[in-house]
């Protein structure tokens, strides 16, 4: 399994089973060195920092996972004005980071005219590179939205087992779209292209988490966002009934040592690709579950610039860490906390070494 070279970095599904379910700490040990090693190896040692803005918590969507949707009567709504936006990339700008990315709920309140104005108006003021993570957007709104300037667009496919899916991630009435599908709309756009996985929705197998790992690698994604489902109590998953957790031993846990499994071997699939280290794990272990993840792999991290009163009713699981600091404290925690690891911050927009790397090849 070792006897792979660090530049042509191979795994065969078996082997990902395999390391999914290994156990031994001293074996676990030398998968962290490997995802470690071929991290340095391609994407070198810089930590790129990417500035959160939550820009919006109304949903139209259904997910049973997600505390943002549509029929979550109990969360209080925002929407952010365009100056409200475009003030959080300034500062994001004067932070020194190179990047903002604008998330949302699927919000058809943030019009194709809106968002597209939104991301002249910060390519204008700042020159930062923009992500966009705005849901299953229409395609002409994604093609009008490039061409004003965003640059990535990340869209987790959240689980490669198509049963859980549809019965997680029901679709929009009247619409066949599926996630698969725009990734590769987006990829011809010319996006720098970003999608993921949850780790241990209820009925999660070990196969499925195994298959999800190889479609990162077929689907060739310039960015991997991966972190642990958490259970939001106003979701139906939060109802026995309802989620399908299986019996012990097939069902996929949704741990801080699975995620960093599932960061190490995306890895090693995919070295060229920007991994974050999640909000979602550091919520799991607060104290160095960020640094775990950068040492296991990943190479970006993503303080959060929403503005407080937004912030924390963007409230997709309960507890989510670093929900009350200001974004100067947040921009210095994560710094150091970069350092100590003997890491750098990264300058500028720290696109995607894959990208780079596939734009070079077509
Ligand atoms: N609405 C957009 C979308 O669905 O792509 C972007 C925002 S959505 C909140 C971002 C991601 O949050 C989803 O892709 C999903 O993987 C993650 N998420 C939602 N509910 C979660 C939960 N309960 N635990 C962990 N992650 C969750
Ligand atoms: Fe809406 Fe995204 Fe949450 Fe689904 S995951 S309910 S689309 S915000």
């Amino acid at each position: 399994m070792f006897g792979t070279t660090v530049k042509e970095p191979a795994l065969t599904r078996e082997e990902l089973l395999t390391w999914l379910r290994e156990e031994d700490p001293a074996r676990l040990s030398q998968l962290w060195q490997w995802a470690d090693r071929v991290r340095q190896e391609f994407v070198g040692g810089e930590v790129h920092l990417r500035g959160l803005i939550e820009i919006s918590n109304h949903c139209v969507r259904l997910c049973a996972y997600c505390g943002l949707r549509a029929p979550n009567t109990e969360l209080v709504r925002y929407r952010m004005s365009g100056d409200e936006i475009l003030a959080c990339a300034r500062q994001a700008a004067a932070l020194g980071y190179g990047t903002v990315v604008l998330q949302a709920g699927e919000d058809p309140g943030l019009t194709r005219d809106f968002v597209r104005e939104i991301v002249r108006r910060i390519k204008e003021t700042t020159g930062l590179a923009i992500t966009l993570s705005l849901g299953e957007r229409d395609e002409e709104e994604l093609w009008a939205w490039r061409q004003a300037g965003a640059d990535r667009y990340l869209l987790r496919f959240e689980t490669s087992q198509a049963e859980l899916y549809q019965r997680y991630h029901p679709p929009k009435p009247g619409s066949t779209v599926d996630r698969l599908y725009l990734l590769k709309r987006l990829r011809e756009m010319g996006y720098e292209v970003g999608s993921g996985v949850m780790i241990g929705l209820p009925g999660q197998t070990y196969a499925g988490l195994a298959n999800d790992l190889w479609l990162f690698r077929e689907l060739d994604l310039d960015m991997i966002g991966v972190g642990p489902f958490i259970v939001h109590p106003r979701t139906p998953l939060a109802d026995p009934a309802f989620a399908r957790i299986l019996p012990d031993g097939e069902q996929v846990p949704a741990s801080e040592l699975m995620t960093y499994k599932v960061i190490a071997l995306s890895r090693i699939l995919c070295p060229r690709a920007n991994i974050p280290s999640t909000t979602a794990l550091a919520t799991l272990n607060r104290k160095n579950g960020r640094e775990l993840g950068l040492v296991r792999g990943a190479n970006v991290v993503m303080p959060n610039l929403t503005p407080p009163q937004y912030r924390i009713r963007y409230e997709i699981y309960p507890n989510k860490a670093c929900l009350r600091e200001t974004p100067d404290e947040c921009h210095a925690c994560l710094q150091m906390r970069v350092e100590s690891l003997g890491r750098v911050v990264g300058r500028g927009p720290g696109t995607s070494p894959n990208y780079r790397y596939r734009m070079a090849k077509d």
